[in-house]
């Protein structure tokens, strides 16, 4: 089945809206799915400041369809608000579009309920500096929860992670490279996991 979500974020030469004020936006929201005020309102809001740059272009991709997978039974005011507030720090090229998509992503899936635990142990709470990976269980797990052969991951990436999570952009922005990368393979894996179906978008992303 095509997603018209994943087109939902060309540019925007089709998408009405563009000049609607934050205030409308929001109250157009009532009574509407997410994906058809997504494409009408935020994408054409900011679409033409992401559609020029590749890496944020497959970002907002996979923000979008995200949000429309984790809203499919019924609309969230705040996914939709989360979700317009990630695209419009991306059109402003904030802080790196990977950056901003592994905090969307983080915070998205804490808002629908998974939200992972890169603290205590994410099985028994146990406090302590974990870092077997179990994104079955939720994130990082005691040696006590953690199966044989668990991935381990650095304490900076842990430490990113909850950064990510948080909404800290100047720790997170001062991690090296190869940290994000291990932050972003995590959180790919997350997201996977919880949204059950592979997101298509989510593989295409430039990073
Ligand atoms: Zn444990």
């Amino acid at each position: 089945m095509p997603s018209p979500r994943a087109s939902a974020a060309q540019p925007p030469n089709s998408a009405p809206g563009s000049n609607r004020s934050w205030s409308r936006t929001c109250r157009l929201y009532e009574g509407r799915s997410l994906d058809i005020v997504t494409q009408a309102e935020s994408i054409g809001s900011y679409g033409a400041l992401i559609s020029g740059d590749y890496a944020s272009y497959t970002a907002a991709s996979a923000m979008v369809e995200t949000a429309d997978k984790l809203t499919e039974a019924e609309g969230s005011l705040q996914q939709y608000l989360l979700l317009v507030g990630a695209l419009r720090s991306l059109s402003r090229m904030e802080h790196g579009a990977s950056l901003t998509l592994d905090s969307y992503l983080l915070r998205a899936l804490s808002m629908a309920g998974w939200a992972p635990s890169f603290q205590g142990c994410a099985r028994c709470g146990a406090l302590g500096d974990h870092s077997a990976l179990v994104v079955q269980v939720g994130g990082i797990v005691c040696d006590d929860c953690a199966a044989p052969g668990s991935p381990r991951l650095d304490k900076a990436t842990i430490l990113l992670l909850g950064s990510l999570l948080a909404g800290d952009w100047e720790q997170a922005e001062s991690m090296p490279e190869q940290t994000r990368n291990q932050a972003n393979g995590v959180v790919a894996a997350y997201t996977q996991w919880h949204l059950g179906r592979g997101l298509r978008s989510l593989e295409h992303v430039s990073r």
